[in-house]
């Protein structure tokens, strides 16, 4: 930008980027103009404004450059009215019954703050996506509403301390989990095909019990891909930075440097969409669902949130003396304050068909929110809820006992896995997300309740005249009233479900179990205050997330149902009938094989009880019930999910008897150990 637009309008857009000041219309024809120069020099024809409606990918629509001219033929153009602004129809996207499908007008509005990137031959300009009535259709309006809120309060509050930052900032660096799977014989699984996950399928003789995987070596042709998935994410200025293999075989990680919210939102969803193109390139697919084998880890996405100012201050730093770094606290309250006030929220942006598989097994935090702040700072807030000094944490040098090695001066706290919210030194690791979500919701939530603990704060200190005093008091007061939700246990242990249960905390275990709360006062009234939702936004969303829960329920029955029916079924029948065949003419040579036809008893009494299962799911699916979104995802978490559990309970028994030859498509053998 620098380099090619004139110093002036670069001045002005990059004031608009990092300050938030509205756009100057005269730049936009200037800086359109430049954009065109650019992306034609780099083989460019098309251009396309990129969009996030609620299905959670990314949305594109193409138009050439190119404009007739008086002569017949044609320049190549692009104005500042189109990069501004673009009008694709949208009645073919979800939104949760805000509009009738004849209201088909919609209006993309170019994001500034993110910059424009080209993919293949188009040049891409993120873009919010609204409705003709002003009604929000996108993740991304309401991500930049939420980072409005924040830089609002977090500013009041940093005034008491004398501080005018141009802009107060949340960051985020998303953890990105993920599997690869040999293309063919992904391609012989219906159920990867039609739902990101397998339905059926024995355990492995081995999973992950040796914990040979986390770290391990790199296999080549999984670290060919890697190479190249670096390679295009670096071209598009996503600063790739880790990878290794994460603890499930076959399970990978991959990390990006941190960025502004909006612009760490915008890179995941095209670090998923490049991970998943680059995958085919090495006849490979890149699986994102949170589960996508039983009996293994999961994946998540660990969304790492901090706020700093745009000046380069990160306001998590707990510095040399946390405990009197009043700013620190107050900040760290604000947190703790947020958290423990809006445990539903938190809880269901994360709530999706395939995180509910995650969330509470021993693999991910559970389903109860909490906070996990580490020795150090428990032991600060300690001491300033109860008025006593505790012991005091000395700093510690590791020594490792070999004069050669040099010793290691120790973090401040250890990590907790088992945390949803731990905090890590100089931000939040929130860990609950899941690998295929897109992060927006989930900041748009953290962003909302933290500015609201903010302005609270900021509320009660308004006219102080001595902050340093008043400010630690609001903290204290802040940590006595919420420090229910600190927990630096544990979080995998039955124990603490039964704790957590005596301190009050929710425990939200399932998707339609937690959505509902989108929508309910105290949450309306927090988005409303913020300008982050209206009601009829909050409604619609719930609607829209219910809907995405029941079907991906809906579409894994009818895609048990097929493969039990057409693919299972008819192996177990041809085997047992191979299992008969052998007894019978080995009975009519005089041959007893008592035991041999003890296998065909074992292999048909299973097909009958298969049949059965079938059945009986196809009964379950034949009931749906009449009713809002709420009422049909409650009936296939009641219904569907043991029905489907005891389908597959019986063909997976059936899987290790049936000969190999016979089972009809490739086992977790093949699909974790064959890449
Ligand atoms: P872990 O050891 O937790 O697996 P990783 O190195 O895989 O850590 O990922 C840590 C992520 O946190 C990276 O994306 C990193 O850029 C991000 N991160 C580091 N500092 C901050 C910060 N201040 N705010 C937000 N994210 C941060
Ligand atoms: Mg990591």
């Amino acid at each position: 930008m620098e380099a090619r637009l004139p110093k002036e309008t670069y001045k002005s857009l990059l004031k608009t980027i990092t300050e938030g000041t509205p756009l100057d219309p005269d730049v936009a024809d200037v800086v359109a103009n430049a954009m065109k120069d650019w992306a034609i020099e780099n083989g460019c024809t098309h251009y396309t404004h990129w969009f996030q409606p609620m299905t959670g990918k990314t949305a594109e629509k193409h138009d050439a450059f190119i404009e007739p001219d008086e002569k017949g033929t044609v320049i190549m153009e692009f104005s500042g009215k189109n990069l501004v602004m673009g009008e694709p129809d949208a009645s073919s996207f979800p939104s949760g019954g805000l509009r009738a499908t004849f209201e088909a007008r919609g209006y993309t509005a170019w994001d500034p703050t993110s910059y424009a990137f080209i993919k293949d031959t188009s040049l891409c300009i993120p873009t919010s996506f609204i409705s003709y009535t002003g009604q929000v259709l996108d993740k991304k309006t309401p991500l930049l509403r939420s980072m409005e809120a924040i830089d609002r309060e977090a500013k009041r509050v940093l005034k008491f301390f004398s501080k005018e930052p141009k802009k107060v900032v949340s960051y985020v660096g998303p953890e990105q989990e993920y599997f690869l799977v040999d293309r063919d014989l992904y391609s012989q699984r219906e159920d990867l095909m039609m739902t990101g996950r397998t339905l059926f399928g024995a355990m492995p003789p081995k999973g992950q019990e040796l914990e040979d995987h986390y770290f391990g070596q790199i296999k080549e042709r999984v670290a060919s891909f890697m190479r190249e998935v670096d390679e295009e994410l670096w071209k598009l200025g996503i600063y790739s930075k880790t990878k290794h293999n994460e603890v499930a075989p076959a399970q990978h990680e991959v990390a990006p440097v941190f960025s502004t919210t909006n612009v760490a939102a915008d890179h995941n969803q095209l670090t998923m969409e490049i991970m998943k193109k680059v995958a085919k390139r090495h006849n490979m697919i890149c699986l994102l669902h949170e589960k996508p084998y039983e009996g293994i880890n999961g994946s998540g996405k660990h969304n790492n949130w901090s706020i700093g100012t745009s000046e380069g201050e990160n306001l998590l730093k707990p510095g040399k003396n946390p405990k009197d770094n009043v700013q620190f606290l107050l900040f760290l309250a604000a947190i703790v304050k947020a958290v423990d006030d809006y445990p539903e929220l938190l809880r269901l942006s994360v709530a999706t068909a395939g995180n509910d598989h995650r969330l509470g097994a021993n693999e991910a935090p559970p389903a109860i929110v909490s906070i996990y702040l580490g020795d150090q700072l428990e032991n600060v807030v300690e001491e300033l809820v109860s008025g006593k000094k505790t012991k005091e944490e000395a700093l510690g040098i590791l020594d490792t006992g070999v004069a050669s090695l040099p010793s290691l001066s120790k973090d401040t706290t250890d990590r907790n896995r088992t945390s949803p919210f731990a905090f890590t030194g100089n931000r939040f690791e929130f860990r609950m997300p899941g690998s295929s979500q897109s992060i927006s919701g989930i900041n748009i939530v953290i962003n909302t309740i933290v500015a609201d603990a903010l302005s609270q704060f900021a509320d009660e200190l308004e006219g102080s005249t001595n902050i340093h005093h008043d400010a630690m008091d609001v903290a204290i007061r802040a940590f006595k009233k919420h420090k229910k939700v600190i927990f630096n246990g544990n979080g995998y242990s039955d124990d603490w479900v039964a704790e957590a249960e005596k301190r009050g905390l929710p425990n939200l275990k399932t998707t339609p179990d937690a959505l509902p709360y989108f929508a309910s006062e105290k949450s309306l009234n927090l988005f409303e205050k913020h300008g982050v939702f209206t009601k009829v936004e909050t409604q619609t969303r719930t609607e829209i997330m219910l809907e995405d829960y029941y079907k991906a329920l809906n579409i894994e029955v009818l895609t048990m149902i097929d493969m039990a029916k057409q693919q299972i079924l008819p192996a177990c029948l041809k085997y047992s009938k191979f299992l008969v065949e052998g007894v019978t003419e080995k009975e009519a040579l005089g041959i007893s094989v008592p035991n041999e036809k003890a296998s065909v008893q074992k292999v048909s009494a299973l097909t009958e009880a298969l049949i059965d299962n079938i059945a009986a799911l196809e009964d379950v699916n034949a009931k749906v019930p009449e009713g809002d979104g709420e009422v049909i995802a409650k009936y296939y978490k009641d219904a569907a999910l043991p029905a489907m559990a005891d389908l597959r309970a019986t063909a997976d028994k059936l899987e290790t008897v049936v000969a190999k030859d016979y089972w009809p498509f490739p086992t977790y053998v093949d699909l974790l150990y064959r890449i």
